[in-house]
């Protein structure tokens, strides 16, 4: 579904992306895990486009994103839905609106319509009876499944998850991971970032192991975690478990 060829992305003389090759199958789930500041975000960035890689491919659906007209993206931008640490809904709007706003606007969805697919996936993260509420007033979990359920009501064929659950207290993480695992149950395709190394052990097939610039090891959960390979790997595993 989507793969991803010598990618490489610069800040000025910071060269963060190096060298990122890899490759996503539909219904796949790829944990991203690695050291502060080797790059996980910019690389999420750059697969939805969201940051213009400096050079290399990055393929959805057999198009070269980095090549693509402006109207290719925006529709091919709504195929990948992306959740962030920090949830980003709109304050000003109730979370029923929050949700129907995209469908709406992006897909010219009718209100009606829009309304309904809202609520359908505001039940299916458990939190129908907070329609009408406004952000504020909803906990950093809540927060988090209504952004999840905003993203799912665009229908993506692929979700991106930067940190989906940092951000939140600890007794609300369990509550986000649920909603994530579930999706991984239905087949969603997935690529999370995240420093929750259990969950990423139990719901990822892959696990990438991002460390200066390069994916330094691609493994299934257990390989990676009982059998790291590279030394950089070994030293990460050894840190966080
Ligand atoms: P963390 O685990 O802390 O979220 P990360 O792996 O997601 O880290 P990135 O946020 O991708 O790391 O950052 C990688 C590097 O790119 C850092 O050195 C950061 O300073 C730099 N960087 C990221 N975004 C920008 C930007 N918009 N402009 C300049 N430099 C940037
Ligand atoms: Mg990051």
């Amino acid at each position: 579904l989507i793969k991803i060829e010598h990618l490489q992305k610069k800040y000025q003389d910071n060269l963060v992306l190096k060298d990122i090759n890899g490759e996503v199958q539909p219904s796949e789930v790829i944990a991203l895990i690695g050291p502060s500041g080797s790059g996980k975000s910019t690389l999420l960035r750059c697969i939805n486009q969201l940051e213009k890689p400096t050079s290399g491919a990055v393929y959805f659906q057999d198009k070269d994103l980095t090549q693509a007209t402006a109207q290719d993206l925006s529709q091919l931008g709504e195929e990948i839905g992306m959740v962030f640490q920090s949830f980003n809904l709109f304050p000003n709007m109730t979370v029923l609106e929050n949700i129907k706003l995209a469908p709406m606007r992006v897909k010219q969805m009718n209100e009606q319509d829009a309304e309904t697919t809202a609520m359908q996936y505001l039940t299916r993260v458990g939190l129908a009876e907070k329609a009408a509420a406004y952000p504020d007033s909803l906990s950093g979990g809540q927060k988090q499944r209504v952004a999840i359920a905003r993203a799912l009501a665009m229908h993506p064929q692929v979700m991106l998850f930067d940190e989906p659950t940092s951000a939140l207290d600890p007794e609300m993480v369990g509550e986000v991971l649920a909603v994530i695992k579930e999706l991984a149950n239905e087949k969603m395709t997935m690529v999370i970032v995240t420093h929750e190394m259990n969950f990423a052990r139990k719901v990822a097939d892959q696990i990438w192991f991002m460390a200066d610039g390069v994916i330094q090891e691609k493994n299934t959960p257990d390989e990676l975690f009982n059998h790291p390979q590279e030394a950089k790997t070994q030293d990460f595993i050894q840190k966080v478990l």
